[in-house]
């Protein structure tokens, strides 16, 4: 008991919680074929740990360990042991539904089974506000004559499509729920958003699929969600537990998929001013072209409802509505329109979309001066509108309104939303205008192509997120799990702790890489093909002629069951259109990511249930997916996964590693590759029983000093060294059926 943290908190025992998993525990009485796995009693038991003494641990789990109940079982024991509240977050949407449709319920029939006396463990998974449907708008879409005008034929069906659904009891009103998507127009007038929201006052409150699942939330041991909700409620929540936020209180958090916690924090510290979000603030205001519509036509409707003792008020403030504002909102586009139109004609090129990176020299040259005094004119008349819209607000309240008329008193909710909208947009102005070296900030101009329109954006985003997120997230006085299959560089957590704040926490993070539960050397072959040329030379035209040949043999040799995996689009184009007709007369099936294609789950449902299919793919690819078994035999790396830092944020971190006198390539780009190829290869090996070659086609993994530390990350896998076709015979020889799998000498 000595190392439970303070507030009296009852510990769980990390022997009993590794015992759970282990030979004689229920685990193995209840799963069937169930294999006790040290790594994954070792990780539990450390979680177990960890929630005990309000450590932060960091815990690289290859694939196969069965990290998701590691780490569901001691925090399902310890919320419940101590009524707490354990934030479970991943990033991706298939884990969140593995966890909550498999995992959970799996795992509450366990443990009520081992203790039929306890209370069920519950747990709830929550999506942001703005995915849940709202019947109370979806209802009001109906009531608005001004909506109808505006919905085209086909929305308006997908309007009717929502209302069916709406009637529906077998799903929980989110927009995953869907089978089919709303088109986003008509979802932005149906969900669940907060502007507008009467909460319980509404009619509609005690079926509200929101406010439901926020009650279930409430009551909740373990509440599963994503990166980008965890971080709205951090930042929120200012480090402040006991604040409001998006979700209720919680003691605890387990990160899932944690090497993407730095990007996702970035993105939520991120600071937007576009034109999408003004004209969408001021339409929803006063929409231009449709008469009534927007929340001052709302208030005007609900003011001219008013009679008795107080008509006289409510029509001297509908005049206003009238007379006054459209003037105001009309400057606060005019003002836009100029701002749009400077960075579009300074930043934006015809046809493209492109983002601009205001760095140090572009900060004090005239364009960028010019847009922030361009910024600074949509502040001014930001100001005055939000003003006479506090005005006209306070005066509602002053004249009795707001308390004795129910319309009114609606209509003011939705306009003081639209209110605190608009000062946000004035705070970011203010934020933007500041610009100083730890902000990077850049400017986005392009078009919406089903649209037609052009569009610009001005963004801010912290170059360097630790000191946010380790005020914000780690210095609570919570327990923090971060996990994933791929945390470490060669052998280090240097780089997840120094981007993500972790380094500066106390007592310091703890970390722990578990052992691949596979047998790599037996189960895997590497082969490095020395000879193909370098990908940096000549545009990479060599390369990508030597890739054509090296694809074609190397999966011809496994007869498909093949991934490619590329770093750009246009050399995986190439390849794929070199090789597509060859490989179907060959009897195999060629795949290609497509920006336009089917959707990643529908091509690796292919992949996964086609013989001999060969999938050409990039980005996404590498790390995720999950194909065990015969369909997944061979995965080519076609180049080593440097990133191109061609974002601007990224630029802006290289270069502040720069001023601070650091190697980027060293301290950042090396190591984020390395990870990269890590995430490659481990698409290979899923299961005991799996068996395969990864085949490296860059060079530089041995020409380049730092080769060695790639090969050094990797698990130690049998090695091939040499031609493609020399390869191409011991893959053979490894799938050949019977196989002795005697590589001979051919092997490092
Ligand atoms: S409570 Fe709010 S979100 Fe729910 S139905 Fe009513 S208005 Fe919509």
């Amino acid at each position: 008991m000595s190392d439970l943290r303070p507030g009296e908190l009852q510990p769980i025992e990390p022997n009993s919680v590794a015992q759970f998993l282990g030979a004689q525990g229920p685990l193995a009485d209840r799963m069937q074929g169930h294999e006790t796995r040290p790594s994954q009693q070792n990780m539990a038991a450390h979680v177990a740990m960890a929630l005990n003494r309000g450590d932060a641990i960091c815990i690289e789990a290859p694939t196969g360990v069965g990290k998701s109940l590691a780490y569901l079982l001691p925090t399902a024991l310890w919320a419940r042991n101590n009524s707490r509240r354990i934030v479970i977050a991943t990033r991706t949407i298939n884990l969140q539904r593995q966890l909550v449709d498999k995992d959970l319920p799996a795992l509450a029939e366990m443990l009520l089974e081992e203790d039929p006396g306890a209370e069920e463990l519950r747990y709830v998974e929550l999506v942001g506000r703005g995915n849940y449907l709202c019947p109370q708008r979806l209802e009001e879409a109906f009531r608005q004559p001004a909506l109808k005008t505006e919905l085209s034929e086909e929305q308006q069906q997908d309007l009717w499509r929502l209302k069916a659904w709406s009637l529906r009891s077998d799903h929980d009103g989110r927009r995953q729920d869907l089978t089919e998507s709303p088109d986003y127009r008509v979802w932005e007038e149906a969900n669940a958003d907060a502007d507008n929201c009467a909460g319980p006052k509404c009619s509609y409150f005690d079926r509200c699929p929101y406010f439901i699942s926020r009650n279930r939330a409430n009551t909740a041991d373990l509440l599963v969600v994503n990166h980008a909700l965890m971080l709205a409620d951090v930042v929120l929540k200012q480090g402040e537990p006991k604040a409001e936020g998006v979700l209720p209180r919680w003691d605890a958090v387990v990160v899932d998929e944690a090497h993407h916690l730095e990007a996702e924090a970035t993105r939520a510290f991120t600071i937007e001013i576009s034109s999408r979000q003004l004209s969408r603030q001021l339409d929803r205001l006063l929409h231009p072209r449709i008469a009534g519509a927007g929340d001052l036509g709302k208030m005007d409707l609900a003011l001219g409802g008013v009679s008795g003792a107080l008509e006289d008020k409510a029509h001297a403030l509908s005049n206003r509505i009238v007379e006054d504002l459209p003037e105001w909102i009309a400057a606060v586009r005019q003002t836009g329109e100029r701002l749009w139109a400077a960075l579009a004609g300074t930043y934006g090129e015809p046809e493209r979309a492109q983002q601009v990176w205001v760095d140090e020299g572009r900060r004090v040259g005239p364009e960028w001066l010019e847009s922030l005094e361009k910024l600074q004119e949509v502040r001014v008349t930001l100001e005055r509108l939000v003003a006479r819209l506090q005005t006209l607000i306070d005066d509602a309240e002053h004249h009795g309104l707001i308390e004795h008329e129910p319309f009114v008193e609606q209509a003011t909710r939705g306009l003081a939303s639209r209110l605190v909208r608009l000062s946000t947009i004035m705070e970011a102005v203010q934020a933007v205008s500041k610009g100083d070296d730890s902000i990077c900030t850049w400017v986005e101009v392009g078009s919406v192509p089903q649209r037609g329109h052009r569009y610009s954006a001005i963004y801010a985003a912290p170059v360097a997120v630790d000191e946010p997120l380790h005020a914000l997230f780690f210095a609570p006085n919570w327990s923090t799990v971060m996990t994933s299959a791929t945390l470490a560089a060669n052998q280090r957590f240097d780089l997840l702790l120094a981007r993500t704040g972790l380094r500066h926490h106390q007592p310091a993070a703890v970390t722990l890489a578990l052992p691949s539960p596979f047998n790599h050397a037996e189960q895997a072959v590497l082969g490095i093909v020395p000879n193909m040329p370098d990908p940096r030379e000549e545009a990479g035209q060599l390369h990508t002629d030597a890739l054509i040949t090296a694809v074609d043999q190397l999966t011809r040799s496994v007869r498909g069951g093949t991934l490619v995996l590329f770093t750009s689009f246009r050399a995986m184009n190439r390849v794929y259109e070199a090789l597509a007709s060859g490989f179907v007369s060959a009897g195999l099936k060629p795949m290609i990511q497509a920006r336009k294609g089917p959707s990643r789950a529908e091509l690796l449902r292919r992949f996964r249930e086609t013989q001999g299919a060969v999938l050409f793919a990039t980005d996404s690819f590498w790390e995720g997916i999950d194909v065990p078994g015969d369909s997944l035999r061979l995965v080519l790396i076609t180049r080593l996964p440097f990133s191109v830092p061609t974002e601007p944020i990224a630029m802006a971190r290289q270069e502040r590693l720069r001023r601070i006198g650091q190697n980027p390539f060293f301290e950042l780009t090396l190591p984020q590759a390395i990870l990269r190829l890590r995430q490659g290869y481990g698409r290979l090996i899923r299961r005991q029983s799996d068996r395969g070659g990864v085949v490296i086609l860059d060079p530089r993994i041995e020409t380049a000093r730092y080769g060695r530390r790639f090969l050094n990350s990797l698990p130690p896998a049998r090695r091939l060294r040499g031609e493609v076709g020399m390869i191409s015979e011991a893959l053979t020889e490894l799938f050949r059926p019977n196989s002795t799998d005697d590589l001979g000498d051919q092997i490092l």
